[in-house]
């Protein structure tokens, strides 16, 4: 199956409002991933309410978008997703992979 059909975790403002992501270790280098949380906020400002961004602006809710697109993250450093209630919601640790969504792709 297509893993895109099989998205277990909703991309909704909701779950975007929760992710960790934005205070992840792995991102705090990456000059990439801040200039998109900047861009990300000031967009979804300016949305009506509960239109979420386009999914390619936000640099985190990774379980559900898959991998970042920024390329200058550093994977070497400890994934902080456990201490998500979307992680918890979905029930994320038991799935594979279940931590660095941000490098292996959206939660299965
Ligand atoms: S589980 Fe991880 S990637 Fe998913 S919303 Fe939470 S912190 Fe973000
Ligand atoms: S998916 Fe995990 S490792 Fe990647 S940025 Fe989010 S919290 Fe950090």
């Amino acid at each position: 199956m297509n893993k895109g059909e099989n998205k277990r975790v909703p991309y909704t403002t909701s779950n975007i409002n929760k992710c960790m992501c934005s205070e992840c270790p792995v991102q705090a280098d990456s000059q990439c991933a801040m200039d998109k949380l900047r861009k990300s906020k000031q967009e979804a400002g300016k949305l009506p309410a509960g239109q979420a961004p386009n999914p390619e602006d936000v640099p985190g809710i990774y379980c559900s978008i898959g991998k970042a697109r920024c390329q200058d993250l550093n994977f070497d450093r400890q994934c902080i997703c456990s201490s998500c209630e979307v992680w918890k919601e979905y029930g994320l640790k038991d799935v594979d992979p279940n931590n660095h969504f941000c490098q292996h792709g959206s939660a299965a």
